[in-house]
């Protein structure tokens, strides 16, 4: 289980436990204000009803899939203690003509919603549900007398603004969080491109080297550049030219689908891909499957460029030793090669030997 999703169940569990604790220490005011002919009604509804119901959720929440039912535990929780208030308000007035007090109900709605956190789908039914039997309970008992229609205001009134007030919320923390994912995925991805921007790929390539260096396992640095960009952006614009990035970010997505597979882009038309567990082979390989899709993407290049069509030049490093070396050393070493392969005559690919 994830630590924040433990922690939270823990501070339920604690909410649960302090509801208890009001209710029990509601007791106290309560025996005083009633009569002593109702303390073992009122003590039962407490004492046997109440806190055995909120101990009940304690312990669902050690259910393996409390997570998945919590929304509807807590509903259930709410009306549960709601309507056997309204019991107890009931009894009270049939049996002893005394009306007991109802502004419990708000309180327990309050608590369940923003202490247990309800969310605003649930805690809407389950103000609907209460405010219904509210009634219902005024038409059966009139405990209040010209007290009543207000005292219905008063508890529809307090309930709808407890689901607004959560819906206010919710929507707020839905909106802070939909920010903040796209404030993390912002900072972690280009944008044109969407692959990882420099520093992820840098964060994320020292985590691989971690691994690396753990397993004992290989780890290879390839840089791309496209070949004569600048003249294609002078002949076609920088619009097209920006799709030629794209397409180049397409082709590196196509061929790099492992999980542990690091492409990003590394500035304007360069990419660095960081692999680990890959032999001499496989790199080779893995070079002539990338010009291999540029051949066959056949996107006509500006005159004057080295190619009739959109090429890119390689340089990659491969090392068996990880323990040797630094990403960022292996990013410089695959640069020189980037540019053996540019001195060679673009469109190629070259392995530095290590
Ligand atoms: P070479 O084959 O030697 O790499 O020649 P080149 O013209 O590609 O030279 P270089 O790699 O230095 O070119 C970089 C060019 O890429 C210059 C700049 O105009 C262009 N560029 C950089 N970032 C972007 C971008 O985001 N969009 C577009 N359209 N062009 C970019
Ligand atoms: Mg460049
Ligand atoms: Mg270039």
């Amino acid at each position: 289980m994830p630590i924040t999703k433990a922690k939270d169940l823990i501070r339920l569990r604690v909410a649960l436990v302090i509801g208890a604790l009001i209710v029990a220490s509601f007791m106290v005011a309560d025996f005083l204000l009633l009569p002593s002919t109702m303390h073992s009604l009122y003590t039962y509804d407490r004492l046997f009803i109440q806190i055995p119901i909120i101990f009940a959720v304690v312990l669902l929440s050690f259910w393996r899939r409390f997570e998945y039912y919590r929304a509807y535990i807590f509903t259930a929780l709410l009306v549960l203690l709601t309507y056997s208030n309204y019991w107890l308000i009931l009894v009270c007035w049939q049996e002893f003509q005394f009306a007991f007090p109802y502004e419990g109900t708000i309180l327990y709605a309050f608590y369940c919603v923003f202490a247990l956190g309800i969310p605003f789908r649930f805690a809407i039914t389950s103000a609907v549900i209460n405010i219904a039997g509210f009634i219902v309970l005024m038409w059966l008992a009139p405990a209040y007398g010209d007290r009543m229609p207000i005292s219905i205001g008063f508890v529809a009134a307090s309930l709808f603004t407890c689901s607004y007030a959560k819906y206010r919320l919710d929507s707020s923390l839905s909106l802070l969080k939909k920010t903040n994912d796209r404030l993390t995925k912002l900072s972690k991805f280009d944008p044109l491109t969407e692959l990882l921007n420099r520093r992820a790929l840098r964060n994320q390539s020292e985590s691989l080297l971690a691994y690396a260096r753990r397993h004992n396992v290989s780890l290879a640095v390839l840089m791309l550049d496209l070949d004569d960009f600048k003249k294609y952006n002078d002949k076609f614009g920088h619009q097209q030219g920006d799709e030629v990035i794209r397409q180049q970010a397409s082709i590196l997505k196509n061929i790099f689908k492992r999980e542990t597979d690091i492409v990003g882009r590394y500035g304007g038309e360069e990419f660095v891909v960081v692999l680990s567990d890959v032999d001499d082979k496989k790199l080779v390989q893995i070079c002539e499957n990338l010009l291999k899709d540029w051949k066959e993407e056949n996107v006509p290049h500006a005159p004057g460029a080295v190619n009739a069509f959109m090429s890119c030049s390689i340089g990659a490093v491969m090392t068996k030793k990880p323990n040797d070396i630094t990403i960022d050393g292996l990013i410089d070493i695959a640069d020189k090669a980037l540019y053996t392969a540019k001195d060679k005559g673009k469109a190629r690919f070259e392995i530095a030997q290590m």
